[in-house]
């Protein structure tokens, strides 16, 4: 069903500034990707209806402040025409966070902007009882902090330490920062109990000596920055990005149905055991783990 229209100064990507007269405009841009031609144009709209500046936000979109509340419909228009529709701030799905991932990070183990594309196309700006932001990370050194959002997705690798000759060289031993893998006897051991799943190793060892065991999204639900920061808590380990989008368009349905208004979602998972939670989000899926 489509959303019901109250007027633009109503949607979630017009924030009232503090003189009540000026609104800032929040973008619609998941993963924070643009092409330089839609920069160009939201440069040449700031200029037309704001005050020559844009702001940069945390949740990787662009902020056009300083924008007369009657010219809102003229530069949503505007902004439409230009491909970076207006974006959400409310108790929505909010912009989608990704770290660049495949497409540039040597440590990547997924396509951490195809992920949020995904995500986007299916769930942006669902008006919710509470806000729901997404974030992505490609590996464990988790740059967009996942786990501080109400969904966070991390791509990891358990390594595995392959029967074959070991020199001993000691190679991977450098390349882990988390001092998990020591050389005993001649023969490099990971400590899986250190390990963060990173995947770094994997690709540190001239003979191909260390391989991946196990790749997959962990989920976290229920995480939160702000006043009282919160660390998710695990929801699911999958191993397909498929699996990823369903669980996460039926957690966000269920929020949709069972949460209410006021209060964090991290709040409400403290009132509704977690276990039911997950059985009501999962059913089917946590079997073929
Ligand atoms: S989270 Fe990992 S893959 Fe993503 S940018 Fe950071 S180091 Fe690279
Ligand atoms: S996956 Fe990362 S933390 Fe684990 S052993 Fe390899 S480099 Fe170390
Ligand atoms: S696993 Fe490879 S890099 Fe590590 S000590 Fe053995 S030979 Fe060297």
């Amino acid at each position: 069903m489509s959303k019901q229209y109250f007027g633009v100064h109503t949607m979630g990507g017009v924030i009232t500034e503090r003189d009540g007269v000026l609104c800032t405009i929040r973008l619609r841009m998941p993963a924070g990707i643009l092409s330089v031609e839609k920069m160009r144009g939201i440069a040449e709209i700031a200029e037309k209806f704001g005050q020559e500046e844009v702001h940069l936000t945390t949740r990787q979109t662009v902020e056009i402040p300083h924008i007369h509340h009657t010219r809102l419909e003229e530069i949503k228009a505007a902004l439409a025409e230009n491909g970076t529709p207006l974006g959400s701030e409310k108790d929505e799905v909010v912009n989608i966070v990704a770290c660049p991932g495949n497409d540039r990070c040597k440590f990547a183990n997924s396509d951490s902007i195809r992920l949020a594309k995904r995500l986007d196309e299916r769930l942006f700006g669902k008006e919710m009882p509470v806000k729901i932001r997404i974030s992505i990370s490609a590996c464990s050194y988790a740059c967009t902090s996942p786990v501080l959002n109400e969904v966070g997705i991390t791509a990891r690798v358990v390594p595995h330490r392959t029967p074959g000759q070991c020199t001993g060289c000691g190679q991977c031993t450098e390349y882990c920062r988390e001092g998990a893998i020591g050389v005993i006897r001649g023969e490099a051991r990971v400590d899986l109990e250190k390990c963060i799943e990173c995947g770094v190793c994997v690709t540190s060892c001239p003979y191909k000596l260390i391989d991946i065991r196990k790749k997959y999204f962990l989920i976290t639900v229920g995480g939160r920055r702000g006043r009282h920061p919160q660390i998710g808590r695990v929801l699911a380990e999958v191993d397909n990005e498929d699996d990823v989008v369903n669980i996460v368009d039926r957690m966000v349905y269920w929020v949709y149905r069972r949460a209410w208004s006021g209060r964090l979602l991290s709040d409400q998972l403290d009132d509704i055991k977690f276990d039911s939670f997950r059985e009501e989000v999962l059913p089917g899926l946590l079997k073929k783990e």
